[in-house]
Formats: C-alpha cells, structure tokens, sequence
C-alpha cells in the first residue's frame, strides 16, 4: 500500500530548527507545540550568528526566540557569562530568567536574574560563584555590578536587548551604551521590541553589525483578532458604578483593570475590595517585596482583580487572564494593544472591555480605526456620539471644531 507521508507535528514543530535534543525535550515539557511567527522567523538567523532587529506584538513569544538559541550556544559548564539580556523591570528579568531555565532545564542551563530594589549582595555571591553562564537583568543594577568590579562581561557572545523600545522610554540608553562597551567587540546583538520607532533603528545602526537582519511580523497578524472587545460607553462619571456591574456579570473570572495613574490604580482598588471584590494593586511606586508579593497572589489566583498602571504591566506574562479592563481608554494606540495583549495569550481567547465616557469619544474612535478592530459598542448613555471630529481653519486661521453625528 502506498504510504502518504503527512506533514507531520515534526516538520512544522521546533524539530526543524538546528537544535539538540535536549533542548526539545525542555521545549516540549514546557507545553509548546509549534513555534509562532516570531520563532520561525528568527531562532534559524539567531542560530547562524546573525545580527538581529525583531518586532512582534507582547505576547507573541519574543522570548523563546532569543532564549532558545542562547541556550543551544552557551556552554553550561563554561563557568563564564557567555549571554547577557537587558530588560526594562524586574518583573520581566524575573520572568525571562524563568524561561530561558525552562529552555535550558534539560542541558543544565545556570541563569542569574539581577535587578535593583533586592539586596545586591545577595546577587554578588550567586555571581562569585559563577555557575550562570545567561545573566538577565536590568540596566541600572548591570552598571551598577560592572562598577563593583563583580560582573565580567568579557566573555559575552550574545548580547540582547529586550522590550528595546521600553528601555529607551525609560531613559536607559546611557547606561545601556555603558554595558554595551564592556563587552566584546565580537558578538552577537539582538534587539527585540514590540515596536520600532526611529530610535530604535537608529540605535541599531550603532550597535549592530552592518549586515544585521530586521525582521517584523505585522501587528495584525497577530494578537487582537483573537481578543472579543466590547466597549460599554457610558456618561462621565458613571464608570465605576458600570464597571463593577461587569465585574458582577464576570465573577470568578481573572481580570487585569487598567488605570491611567498611580493613584487612580490605587483608589481603585481600595473602592473595589470596599465593595467586596477580591481586587489589589500593582504599580511602580510599590516596593520590590510588595509588587511580587501581589504578582504571585494574582498568579495563584488569590487575587482575582489586578488593577495596574501601564508600566507595572507592560510585557508581565501572566497566565490565564480572562477579561482585560480599560477603566478608561489609554492615550495612543499602542498601549491599547499592548494591555488587551495580557488577555488572549499564545492562542487562547480573550475578553477585553473598555469603559469609555462620552468624552472619550473621538480617542475611541481614532483607536477603532487604527487597530482596524472589531469592537462591539454598547451605548449606556445619551448623549450624542460624536462620530467623525473634523478640524478645519476657517479663514482668519483660528482653528474650528465640527462635530458630525
Ligand atoms: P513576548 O515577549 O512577545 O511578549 P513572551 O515571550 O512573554 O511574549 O510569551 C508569551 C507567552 O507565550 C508565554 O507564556 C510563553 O511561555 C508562551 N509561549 C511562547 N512561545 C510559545 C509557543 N511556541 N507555544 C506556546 N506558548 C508559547
Ligand atoms: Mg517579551
């Protein structure tokens, strides 16, 4: 009988990179059944040696795509620093170090997270011991270690930068220059960003070999299809009252509510545990102790309701969230994408519902149309929407506002 040969698991899986055994295995175990865009694209340019610029979405696994093929270079038993990974929170240094040790389970891959806020003589000894050969951490407590003379990056192959974009918002580039020089002159860099402004390329051109490779997957191709968005627009004001009736409807069910400010995540929550919701908050004011103390209470679902302001979150990969809240609607694009990201996660469905005053309006409609987003619209207020707002100078230059129903 002639035997049809299906493409199988195999072929379309992680067997068809260049990579060990043992480091399938440990991909495996981890519950990763094929590679995502990012991957495909970028392990076999990360694996030849290549230079790399990578744009992907949060949450389309932009840490696999680095991770896997420095655990597949480093020698465990090198007893060097031989990869370096700058990220812009301790929370993602904790988390990245995580995976990269799931990735290297099997070769007995030694990974160190360093970040500032936890006692860095606590981080020294783990260093003097120099079983890490994957050193991920944050720019300022890297420096910071260099200066202390504790941590030699001479022996550095792989140097990444991670979340690029975040870390040049947050006003890192010195410090990241500064690292950047204690390394060798030969290595590799990778540069992985959910978006890429001008900086960022612009840094490129001065990290990265001439012959670097830029790969981008198209937002679109990826994360808020997968998300339901609803949009609830109600009168100024009345938000809170919507918000918890929501919150009723989805009892149970992990949520993440966004906030504008520090405070506003704070008021918040105090308002919702008032009202009986098992809600806290998370946000940069928060000692180290505090924000992990809360992120592990939500993880193992002793908090239901997160309310966190955009940098606490931002690329935090926490499993299993189900609905995804503005409070109120963030102001560009991006973010949108970025925290209705926390939901939907590698495959799953998500719920992202946004509540939206009457004058947030033309921002609701400016991030419908530029998400190209299938957002259903349920209308709790009067008032009339102002659909299209067009801005036009009349004569004498003075600029004029038209609504248009
Ligand atoms: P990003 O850095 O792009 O925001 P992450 O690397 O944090 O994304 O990955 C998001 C989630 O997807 C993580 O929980 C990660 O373990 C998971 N993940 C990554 N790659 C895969 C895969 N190939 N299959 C299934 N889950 C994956
Ligand atoms: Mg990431």
């Amino acid at each position: 009988m002639l035997e049809v040969t299906p493409i199988t698991e195999e072929k379309l899986g992680f067997h068809s990179f260049q990579i060990s055994r043992k480091t399938l295995n440990s991909i495996k175990r981890m519950g990763f059944e094929k590679p995502t865009e990012i991957q495909k694209k970028a392990i076999p340019i990360v694996l030849e040696g290549k230079d790399l610029v990578a744009q992907a979405q949060t949450g389309t696994g932009k840490t696999a795509a680095f991770g896997i093929p420095i655990v597949e270079k480093v020698n465990p038993k090198g007893r060097k620093i031989q990869a370096l990974v700058l990220v812009p929170t301790r929370e993602l240094a904790i988390q990245v170090t995580k995976e990269i040790k799931d990735i290297g389970r099997e070769k007995r891959i030694f990974a160190l997270a360093v970040y500032g806020g936890k006692s860095i003589k606590h981080q020294i000894d783990f260093l003097k011991k120099g079983k890490d050969v994957v050193i991920v951490g944050t720019p300022g407590r890297i420096k910071d270690l260099i200066e202390r003379k504790v941590l030699d990056l001479s022996n550095v192959k792989t140097f990444v930068l991670d979340e690029a974009d975040r870390m040049l918002d947050m006003g890192f580039i010195e410090d990241i220059e500064f690292i950047f020089s204690q390394t060798p002159v030969e290595k590799q860099t990778l540069l992985f960003s959910a978006t890429i402004p001008k900086a960022i390329l612009r840094l490129a051109e001065k990290f990265l070999k001439d012959n670097y490779e830029v790969i981008r997957i198209k937002p679109e191709e990826v994360t808020v299809d997968r998300i339901r968005q609803k949009a609830y627009r109600v009168d100024s004001g009345k938000e809170f009252d919507i918000l918890t009736e929501i919150l009723e409807e989805n009892e149970g069910r992990k949520s993440i509510i966004f906030t504008e400010t520090k405070k506003g995540a704070d008021d918040l929550s105090k308002k919702l545990r008032n009202k009986g919701f098992n809600a806290d908050a998370i946000h940069g004011d928060y000692s180290q102790a505090k924000r992990e103390k809360v992120l592990r209470d939500f993880r193992r679902n002793r908090i239901d309701i997160l309310v966190a302001t955009d940098v606490a979150a931002r690329g935090l990969d926490i499993k299993g969230v189900d609905v995804v809240y503005n409070y109120s609607l963030p102001r560009d694009v991006e973010s949108y994408v970025h925290r209705i990201g926390r939901t939907g996660r590698a495959g799953k469905e998500g719920l992202a519902i946004s509540i939206i005053s009457t004058l947030e309006d033309r921002l609701f409609s400016i991030i419908k149309r530029r998400t190209k987003a299938n957002i259903e619209l349920i209308n709790l207020s009067d008032k009339p929407v102002e659909t299209l707002e067009r801005r036009s100078f009349s004569k004498d230059g003075q600029r004029k506002r038209r609504f248009l129903r």
